[in-house]
């Protein structure tokens, strides 16, 4: 259960990747990625310069969006056969979920492939600075650790599905895509919060086929410090720092111990530049998601595109 695709994404030896790519609206199709690192599918995303549609570009954004080890198990599993959610806690109100992105200085963290043992203090950290984020949680994960999945939600982060066990699912048949991610989605509910509506594929990796099946917009990312392969809280502060604008989607691991560390540096040092830390949900209000869409950071206000 080891990065059981790594081997199509060979570790990249180019710094490139640290953007992932752009959302251009209204492209069909995508710009083949200039990065020789990138793996199959045109994973490969140059420092900002490859171009994937927003009404279905066929590749991911990056590759470096790598499994985790497997964690340590700390809570018995919970069902993930009840979707609904009888008990769904009243979440704490959204943090800055009335902030008009399309006006404001706004950027979204997210984190995935948990929960994990270094997930808890994460959320102290986010807690701590009122900042919300997006965790996009893999199922098998939220069985292992429900209460974690709870807490995200409860706390005023947004929970989305990372798929049940990371697979790639370009590689999969449509019947195999569907229970990856209603799997996921029905553990992550049977911790009792509402059933997720973004998905976040694994490798950023889609086609056609995940396009058609998936029922939900694909979340993306702009943004990429490559934190599984540099295990550097300076250096992954200074990459995520370095490389925000307006409208991004950062992509991380909470997963990684150095994530979480590097975390309150993060916040800090973007807090001073005047960004407003939001959930995607409200990065992309008022974009309209579509389902099969994917989104790599908030579309810019005037596109020859799409919405
Ligand atoms: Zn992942």
């Amino acid at each position: 259960m080891i990065r059981p695709l790594l081997s199509r994404f060979p570790a990249r030896k180019h710094r490139t990747q640290t953007i992932a790519a752009v959302a251009v609206l209204g492209a069909v199709g995508v710009a083949a990625t200039a990065c020789g690192g990138g793996g199959a599918g045109g994973a490969g995303g140059g420092a900002g310069g490859r171009a994937a549609s927003a009404t279905g570009g066929s590749s991911a954004p990056s590759t470096s969006e790598a499994r985790p080890s497997s964690p340590s198990s700390l809570s018995s599993p919970s069902s993930p056969a009840s979707p609904s959610s009888p008990s769904s806690p009243t979440p704490s109100p959204r943090t800055n979920a009335d902030v008009d992105c399309s006006v404001a200085k706004c950027i979204a963290l997210t984190f995935d492939d948990g929960p994990g043992p270094d997930t808890g203090r994460l959320l102290d950290v986010l807690k701590a600075q009122n900042v919300p984020a997006t965790f996009f949680v893999l199922g098998d994960q939220a069985v292992k650790y429900p209460s974690l999945v709870h807490r995200e939600y409860a706390e005023g982060n947004e929970v989305g599905n990372h798929t049940w066990d990371h697979k790639d699912l370009s590689r999969l048949p449509a019947a195999a895509v569907q229970d990856e991610i209603t799997r996921s989605a029905d553990a992550i509910a049977a911790t009792g919060i509402p059933r997720p509506t973004l998905v976040r594929p694994p490798y950023g990796a889609v086609d056609d086929t995940v396009r058609t099946v998936a029922g939900a917009p694909f979340i993306m990312w702009r943004v990429d410090p490559e934190d599984w392969k540099y295990p550097d809280p300076a250096r992954v502060a200074d990459q995520i720092v370095g490389h925000a604008k307006p409208g991004r989607i950062v992509l991380s691991h909470d997963t990684h111990k150095t994530t979480v560390d590097a975390t309150p540096a993060v916040i800090q040092r973007l807090k001073h530049q005047g960004y407003t830390f939001v959930t995607v949900s409200t990065l992309m209000k008022g974009v309209g998601l579509r389902n099969g869409t994917s989104y790599f950071n908030r579309p810019p206000a005037i596109t020859g595109g799409g919405s």
